[in-house]
């Protein structure tokens, strides 16, 4: 099963690619996760994202490709993914549906996660991550066992950098912009669902499963 996750910055792709990953027993691939954990480590990948990153910018797509062609070479891939945060831009999506191509695949659903702006300055500014581990929390709609403190590792939330509201803006427009054509890309291609992302994270997840047929 080869699944994108679609949506603006705070639908809640990472919190259902999360889910969907442990349902089917397939990687859960975070573009953002990944260049996360690179500036963490201080690598020159992570310098030359975080440049970007931080202005609320896409990461050029040369280097995201090569990151995420690079990580589909892993066997954990062999049979399918969660795709969160990638494609972002119409040649990344182009670049992904060749190099399937190539090996006679293609993927099977590109799921758009509904939910409009107004409601995604909240989602973010009470969004809280632990970067140990990539999970994901909101203050009062997912909070954790207790405040500040991963339920899954123990360590502490963060706040992202990229989560005050002046850089949400700025990747709302740019999502408008540069990702949100995916969606007729992928209606075009007929692998487009669409699900209401103001749900309860239950029951979006109710409504994917539903989707997948599992
Ligand atoms: P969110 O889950 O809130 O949408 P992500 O963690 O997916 O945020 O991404 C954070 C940032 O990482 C983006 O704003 C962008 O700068 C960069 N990024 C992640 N994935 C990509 C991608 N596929 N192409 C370009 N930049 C990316
Ligand atoms: P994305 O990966 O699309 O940027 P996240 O999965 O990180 O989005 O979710 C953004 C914020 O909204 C997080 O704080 C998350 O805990 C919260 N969230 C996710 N799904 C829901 C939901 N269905 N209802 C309310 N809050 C949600
Ligand atoms: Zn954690």
């Amino acid at each position: 099963m080869k699944i994108i996750m679609l949506g603006a910055p705070g639908a809640g792709k990472g919190t259902q690619a999360k889910k969907i990953a442990d349902q089917f027993q397939i990687p859960h691939i975070s573009t953002g996760d990944i260049f996360r954990a690179n500036i963490k480590e201080g690598t020159e990948l992570g310098r030359k994202a975080k440049e970007y990153m931080d202005q609320g910018l896409l990461v050029p797509d040369s280097l995201t490709l090569e990151l995420i062609m690079d990580r589909f070479q892993n066997p954990d891939c062999a049979n399918g993914y969660v795709l969160d945060g990638f494609p972002r831009t119409i040649p990344q999506a182009e670049a992904l549906t060749e190099a399937l191509k190539e090996q006679g695949e293609s993927i099977d659903f590109a799921i758009d996660v509904e939910v409009p702006d107004e409601n995604i300055i909240s989602r973010m500014s009470g969004r809280r991550a632990c970067l140990a581990c990539g999970a994901t929390y909101h203050i009062v709609h997912i909070p954790t066992k207790k405040e500040g403190v991963c339920d899954r590792c123990g360590e502490g939330l963060v706040l992202r950098e990229d989560d005050k509201p002046e850089t949400v803006k700025k990747r709302l427009d740019v999502y408008h912009e540069q990702t949100q054509p995916l969606i007729d890309y992928y209606a075009g291609q007929k692998k487009l669902v669409r699900v209401d992302g103001t749900q309860e994270m239950e029951e979006v997840f109710q409504a994917i499963v539903k989707i997948l047929g599992a």
